[in-house]
């Protein structure tokens, strides 16, 4: 798609919004005529959106609400923290939205719907008028599920790293600077979770790392689960690399039946406690938390539990047909919390939104996900999913296809492969 000319842009967003430099800071400054959609996020979820509505659409409105100037993708921040890849290959900015597809950025918090109103209110002041709401904020981080956890020490001496970021950089450092024979603990959480892989996935990079560099450290995953996505693959790699069921495994997994699940967090004595009462010391703490929506969706009203329910058809919320919930924060069984997933149900949401513009049926939503998942640079598997819309509202029906340790060996290079490249052009997708 060429590049927007300042015509062009003059007529989206006005004559007001060119002038000030920011695109439309100001609602008042927008053409009245043309349907306004308006992004909350602008993640995968937020950011696939506003560039798919644009190539139905060159006429509607579009603005993301965006706090951060820059995005960094989650995918590929396990090589950052096993110090192989860098944060900056993960990070976009808006420009290209802005300048190639005519988004609108606004450099701020979201705040309060007005839904009668059909108004947006910033943490600014703002407020912003919208046709149409598109809501994809990610998660938010249940600190308190472990007794003494909590956001400060997560962005502290106790990172997540669940948000790629600046806590990404201090557990990759905390790991390389971890004493000769050291332990790594690994708390995983309950389902649902952003990644179903991801946990498996950091751990064995972190094993590989500490192989060449830290040969006698341990790892240990405590789950509150007793199954994850890729057991049998996680399972056989950690066998065949790292000494699983030996007396000298480099990493151990303790489901949640063998009292994996953490209670509690002693930052004095760096210690996790677990459901059985066995304590245990960390070198490296990273507690990733369970996870609810995210403190938008929560507060305006949109959640039932932790997440929000949506018409499976179009992701409407159940709350009002005219805001939409997708990615992470939406109640989307049996959909993982996928960045391919958001992606997708962004598709879905656009090309609704642009049926009721024309007046057009929306058909059948058919979604994809194809999880890709590594062990080691060499050794990959993927998970390919379809969740077909089952009428009436219902759940979407899956199929999938997935990896299995007993396939030819040859596969997993190729997975490999698949997932570095699919990291790319994922990017590339969403944001260029
Ligand atoms: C370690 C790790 C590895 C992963 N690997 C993969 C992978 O290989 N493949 C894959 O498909 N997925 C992967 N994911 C998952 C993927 O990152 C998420 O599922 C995806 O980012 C969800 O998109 P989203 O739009 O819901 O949220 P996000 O992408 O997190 O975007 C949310 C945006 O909303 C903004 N926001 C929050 N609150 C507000 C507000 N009040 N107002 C305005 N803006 C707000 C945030 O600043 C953020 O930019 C991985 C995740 C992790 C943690």
């Amino acid at each position: 798609m060429k590049t927007m000319t300042r015509r062009e842009l003059i007529k989206l967003f006005g004559n007001a919004a060119i002038g000030t430099g920011l695109l439309g800071a100001s609602n008042l400054a927008f053409a009245k005529q043309s349907a306004h959609i308006v992004i909350v996020g602008g993640g995968v979820g937020g950011a696939a959106a506003a560039k798919y509505m644009r190539l139905l659409n060159s006429d509607v409105r579009i603005t993301i609400i965006e706090p951060q100037p820059q995005y960094i993708f989650c995918p590929g921040s396990n090589e950052v923290v096993a110090d192989f890849d860098t944060l900056e290959t993960l990070t976009v900015d808006y420009n290209t939205l802005k300048s190639r597809y005519a988004v609108n950025v606004i450099q701020d918090y979201a705040q309060e719907i007005d839904y009668t109103g059909k108004s947006l209110i910033l943490a600014k002041g703002d407020v912003i008028h919208y046709d149409k709401l598109i809501v994809s904020p990610g998660p938010d981080f249940k600190y308190n599920a472990v007794e003494g956890y909590s956001k400060e020490l997560a962005e502290g001496d106790f990172p997540a790293a669940w948000h790629a970021g600046p806590q990404t950089l201090t557990l990759r450092d905390q790991i390389k600077s971890m004493p000769q024979g050291g332990t790594v603990l690994i708390s995983s959480p309950v389902d649902p979770y952003r990644c179903p892989p991801a946990p498996y996935e950091r751990a064995s990079f972190i094993a590989n790392k500490l192989k060449h560099t830290n040969p006698t450290a341990k790892i240990l995953i405590l789950d509150s689960k007793d199954d994850f996505i890729f057991h049998d693959v996680y399972m056989d790699f950690w066998k065949k690399e790292h000494g699983l069921g030996t007396d000298n495994a480099r990493i151990e997994w303790v489901p949640a039946k063998n009292g994996g699940h953490v209670t509690k967090l002693d930052t004095n004595n760096r210690t996790l406690t677990t459901a059985s009462g066995q304590t245990l010391r960390g070198d490296v703490i990273n507690i990733i938390p369970p996870e609810m929506a995210g403190s938008f969706v929560r507060m305006n009203g949109l959640v039932k539990g932790d997440w929000a329910p949506i018409n499976s058809k179009d992701f409407s919320s159940k709350r009002d047909k005219d805001v939409y919930v997708i990615g992470d924060s939406a109640a989307a069984d049996p959909m993982p919390k996928t960045g391919y997933i958001a992606s997708n149900q962004a598709k879905v949401v656009t090309k609704a939104i642009q049926a009721e513009l024309t007046g057009k049926e929306i058909g059948t939503p058919f979604i994809t996900n194809n999880c890709v998942a590594m062990a080691a640079e060499d050794w990959g598997m993927t998970v390919a999913e379809t969740f077909r819309y089952a009428g009436n509202d219902r759940a979407y029906e899956e199929s999938y296809v997935m990896s299995n340790p007993t396939e030819n060996p040859y596969h997993r290079h190729i997975r490999a492969e698949v997932a570095k490249n699919w990291q790319r052009t994922f990017r590339k997708d969403i944001f260029s």
